[in-house]
């Protein structure tokens, strides 16, 4: 099997859950060894997609191919990967060693014993094995979890919101090592959560799903600089709205302002119709400040900060700028800038939007 073959194929997946359609039209391509994050709001499918493609659910229509075998109705022991779920599901009255020995069997006591061991130290967790959960915190518990699943070198981890039960320092913590673990294996994953965050963070490649269906796939930074809908540029990451009006020929106006947006600005190309109603997105680093800003930059502004917003290394201002319609725009400069330019409540400051990196939408309800 070349290396270009998908490793996990789901070909036009559905599901019905009654009348209710939870799932619709999946279509989705996962290379070997890749690290994928199925991203949405709570109630969008990514948990049923996952139990789907671990056949704890029964799709109502399509197909998954995995390894180049189709495993559409293959029940769960007949498929080759691990699972950890959101609570740690070890079992209580187990020791940590024979939690992760579960799976393995068919081998000899001094093999699965070294097995554990080595599963163990895997996850950094040597010599706990006499240990049971209850002895445990909740991020170790979830690492016994994390080398269970991996106790039979599965073809393929799913992770369904793994971290969401832990406080937010295990939760970064584990989510590195967990991606560090997951190169060193080479083991192809899914990981199912709602944190934006997380899937930036740790994703080669995220989907963001939404009323069960799959809005966009990209890489962390496609999904965050060129997000292919409203939904997807509001979900991850902040991002300010501007509501426009397009002129034709790629031109909008805002305000008072005309700006250029070339195409692949994101959107419809009907959203470029004279008179079109438009949204704009512009994320709140998507500016510029220098004491050299030539005076015919297209983005130039002029505008009143309203509110500092204190973020550590840098800060979030809120600008009312001159011409805009009362649409005050987020934007965010590092404390350096903050210091040379005075960014502070109540000053005038001079900057530049990047209208290359507007994202430009039809406006909610209007025709496009
Ligand atoms: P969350 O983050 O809250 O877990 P999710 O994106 O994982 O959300 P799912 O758990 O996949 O969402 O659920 C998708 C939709 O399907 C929800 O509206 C849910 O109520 C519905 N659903 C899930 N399982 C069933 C079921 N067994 N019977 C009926 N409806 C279900």
């Amino acid at each position: 099997m070349s290396v270009s073959t998908p490793y996990l194929e789901l070909q036009d997946l559905g599901k019905r859950f009654g009348a209710f359609q939870a799932l619709s039209e999946i279509q989705l391509s996962i290379r070997r060894g890749e690290f994928v994050c199925f991203l949405g709001p709570s109630g969008c499918g990514k948990t049923t997609l996952l139990r789907i493609i671990a056949g704890l659910e029964q799709q109502s229509c399509g197909r998954l191919i995995q390894d180049g075998r189709d495993i559409s109705r293959e029940p769960p022991a007949g498929r080759d990967y691990g699972i950890v779920f959101q609570s740690y599901a070890l079992f209580p009255n187990l020791t940590i060693a024979e939690n992760v020995a579960y799976g393995l069997k068919g081998q000899t006591r001094a093999w699965r014993r070294a097995r554990v061991e080595e599963l163990l130290d895997l996850v950094g967790l040597s010599g706990t094995g006499a240990k049971y959960p209850a002895q445990m915190s909740g991020g170790q518990q979830q690492r016994v979890a994390l080398a269970r699943a991996l106790a039979t070198a599965p073809g393929l981890l799913l992770l369904d919101e793994p971290l969401s039960a832990l406080d937010a320092l295990v939760r970064v913590h584990l989510r590195n090592e967990i991606r560090a673990l997951q190169q060193r294996l080479g083991v192809t994953t899914i990981m199912v959560t709602h944190d934006q965050e997380e899937a930036l963070a740790v994703a080669d490649r995220i989907v963001v799903m939404n009323a069960g269906r799959i809005e966009q796939v990209g890489t962390p930074l496609e999904i965050y600089r060129q997000p292919a809908s409203p939904f997807v540029a509001d979900f991850v990451g902040k991002v300010n709205r501007l509501e426009a009006v397009s002129e034709g020929d790629h031109w909008v106006r805002c305000g008072n302002k005309r700006w250029y947006c070339p195409p692949g600005s994101g959107g419809q190309t009907a959203a470029f119709h004279p008179g079109a109603r438009l949204a704009l997105y512009l994320r709140p680093e998507d500016r510029m400040i220098e004491q050299q800003l030539p005076e015919d930059h297209p983005g130039l502004c002029w505008g009143k900060v309203q509110q500092v917003e204190f973020l550590g290394g840098n800060c979030l201002a809120r600008i009312a700028i001159e011409g805009l319609d009362n649409q005050p725009v987020d934007l965010q400069f590092s404390l350096n800038q903050m210091d040379e330019f005075g960014v502070a409540a109540g000053r005038q400051l001079r900057f530049a939007l990047r209208t290359d990196r507007l994202r430009v939408f039809p406006a909610a309800g209007s025709a496009s």
